[in-house]
């Protein structure tokens, strides 16, 4: 099995050869094509799996072709600097959520690398971090939104600043981890309460262990099929 093998856009095999991947580790070998099928994914993985380059390089290798047609229309940039057109929502078509700011910049730097020459434009916030640029960042576009689920709540209730509506891909990461820090009602309100329209949006859930609130928020929230490694 080599990635080769996976079906993937030559853009986007071009920048996994350029991260320096040449075979897929285990769980990239079951999710590539589990999220390629439009499958729901739950997937028992730690650091070290390659988990992230698992979920990555599938959803933005279906979306990268997309990018244009489920945009939200937006002004021209040159309004969006002068600020003539006013404060812009992002509209990201995948949130990652993840417990910790180091971890969400790891993922944030390998979300650019596959991003290259895709068009998709990642973003990342996280709490204790400079909450009014993360925001001009976000405003300035966003595809795909790495975030801590605390500063992704605080942002979600600001009025113009963001919108879940457009999202087709929510990402759970380390979901034990934030379990385990009561995050509970804060999935609740990402999962729920970010307007997507029912039925669009493919959830994918990893965590190291799979504890009882993991096991109910999946069962509340993932579709039928599932992968479980
Ligand atoms: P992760 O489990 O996502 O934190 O990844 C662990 C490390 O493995 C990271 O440094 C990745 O860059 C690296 N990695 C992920 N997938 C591959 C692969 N297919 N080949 C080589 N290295 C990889």
């Amino acid at each position: 099995d080599t990635f080769e093998d996976a079906g993937l856009h030559p853009v986007m095999l071009k920048n996994v050869k350029l991260a320096g991947y040449h075979v897929p580790t285990p769980i990239q070998q079951y999710s590539i094509p589990a999220i390629k099928m439009g499958h729901d994914l739950i997937a028992i993985a730690q650091t070290g799996s390659g988990k992230t380059a698992a979920y990555l390089v599938p959803i933005i290798n279906h979306l990268m072709g997309k990018a244009k047609k489920l945009a939200a229309p937006r002004p021209p940039p040159a309004a969006i600097a002068s600020g003539e057109a006013g404060p812009v929502r992002a509209e990201p078509l995948v949130v990652i959520v993840c417990p910790a700011r180091e971890l969400a910049i790891q993922i944030f730097n390998e979300a650019r690398k596959f991003c290259y020459r895709t068009m998709l434009r990642p973003s990342v916030v996280y709490g204790g971090g400079p909450l009014r640029d993360q925001i001009e960042n976000l405003q300035k576009g966003c595809d795909i939104l790495i975030a801590s689920p605390g500063r992704l709540i605080d942002i979600m209730e600001r009025p113009h600043v963001l919108s879940l509506r457009r999202v087709k891909y929510i990402v759970i990461d380390e979901a034990d981890e934030m379990l385990h820090q009561d995050w509970e009602q804060e999935f609740n309100k990402i999962l729920c309460g970010g307007e997507q329209e029912e039925g669009n949006v493919k959830y994918m859930l990893f965590s190291a262990t799979f504890p009882t609130a993991v096991r109910q928020l999946a069962k509340t929230h993932l579709a039928e099929s599932h992968v479980r490694i």
